[in-house]
């Protein structure tokens, strides 16, 4: 029955011609995103294997993290297992204890709200805004004034007297947030900045690399980010003494010693080892190449979109320059069945598109949790379709 409908409806048959000008390729299916592996990565794995430098130390993690550190712009990069280990350990370098809140989106990955619950704390959902789709200052900031106190410097939920540690800031798809305004609002109430930058590698805020202003951000190198360690992440930060924690605690909080196992807390066994590192370095040499690929990807679509009525191609906010890591558009009205129909179209018709992520206010675990109003998120939901977004796509044109 949908199937029919769906062949008939010429906005669907529409969107879809757009997006396979956009792509130019002759594939049958189209993927989401798909790592490219174009460099010098057999070269660097072959290196691991003949040398038996596989596991948690070796040249390729300093590497790595020196690499990363510099091309962001920061003064340390500590490699993890993956971004969501990355987050939870963040949560704690901020000082999130058992039962804290952390504001975070409801529109992101369940790894961020995953994240807040494995470091002890209580997500606390707040809305976004519809031009980066990220968290919206201004509605967060008369949220705040509402909703919490300062006491003894803390800032506190005046509903549930618990502590509000920290805002974890997400951007998403690549498309950096309004960083000097959420800034300026955890400094008036004291709460600790995160960026979940796991999406923005190679993206600029004001022409400085997002996930450089949160007192620690958090990248991803899983197989579907723009450049990928099979899985990985890292943290940043410019806190030097930080950064040496982080290490710590990712390397099971052992203390230096030629012998002596000796652990000062309880740590985590989070260290990307050197084959997944070797990995990132033959990937981080290409993500200049990789981001002007997207980026003329982005360019492609928001042409072919502008000629299809009753929709609209997401493009970053004037601030920003991104790295358009997963590219979306957006109907001009919410309808999920409709949503639903068209990604069954789409998926028929070999294009692998994706809804936005269910929110994760509506999932079973988080459904209790504190929330401000959500209207803007509820909105978007409604009406966002994430596109093919390979660096490979749109070459062959
Ligand atoms: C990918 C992602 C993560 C988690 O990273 P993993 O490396 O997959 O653990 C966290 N938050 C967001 C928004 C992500 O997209």
């Amino acid at each position: 029955m949908t199937q029919n409908f769906s062949h008939n409806n010429p906005l669907f048959q529409q969107l879809i011609e757009a997006i396979r000008t956009a792509i130019c390729t002759n594939a049958k299916t189209v993927a989401l995103h798909e790592p490219h592996l174009c460099g010098k990565e057999w070269e660097y794995i072959k290196d691991c294997l003949d040398s038996g430098w596989i596991s948690s130390v070796g040249k390729y993690v300093d590497l790595f993290e020196e690499n990363l550190a510099q091309y962001t712009g920061m003064k340390r990069a500590v490699s993890t297992v993956n971004g969501t280990a990355a987050l939870q350990v963040c949560c704690r370098l901020v000082g999130v204890e058992s039962g804290d809140e952390v504001l975070l989106p409801s529109l992101t990955f369940v790894a961020t709200a995953n994240a807040v619950h494995y470091s002890g704390g209580i997500p606390h959902f707040v809305d976004c805004d519809e031009n980066t789709l990220g968290v919206s200052p201004s509605v967060l900031r008369t949220y705040l004034r509402e909703n919490t106190e300062l006491r003894s410097g803390n800032c506190f939920n005046k509903k549930t007297g618990r502590r509000i540690r920290a805002l974890i800031a997400v951007h998403v798809f690549g498309h950096p947030v309004d960083l000097d305004a959420l800034m300026q609002i955890c400094s008036d109430f004291k709460i600790e900045f995160i960026e979940d930058a796991t999406e923005s590698l190679g993206s600029q805020y004001k022409g400085r690399h997002a996930g450089t202003y949160g007192k620690v951000s958090v990248l991803s190198f899983n197989g579907n980010k723009i450049i990928s360690t099979g899985g990985g992440g890292a943290i940043l930060t410019n806190d030097t003494t930080l950064a040496d924690q982080a290490k710590h605690l990712t390397t099971t909080a052992k203390q230096k010693h030629p012998w002596r196992y000796f652990h000062d807390q309880i740590g985590y066994n989070f260290r990307l080892p050197n084959i997944n590192a070797a990995l990132g370095c033959a990937q981080l040499e290409q993500i200049d190449f990789f981001v002007s690929k997207k980026r003329a990807l982005a360019e492609r679509y928001k042409m072919a979109f502008s000629k299809v009525a009753g929709v609209k191609f997401f493009k970053e906010p004037p601030f920003a320059k991104s790295n358009y890591w997963l590219n979306a558009f957006l109907f001009d009205t919410p309808d999920q069945i409709r949503n639903d129909a068209f990604l069954e179209y789409a998926h028929h018709c070999g294009l692998m598109l994706r809804p936005a992520w269910t929110l994760m206010h509506r999932l079973p675990m988080y459904k209790t949790c504190p929330r401000a109003d959500l209207s803007v998120s509820e909105n978007i939901e409604a009406r966002l379709i994430n596109l093919p977004s390979s660096s490979q796509l749109g070459r062959f044109c």
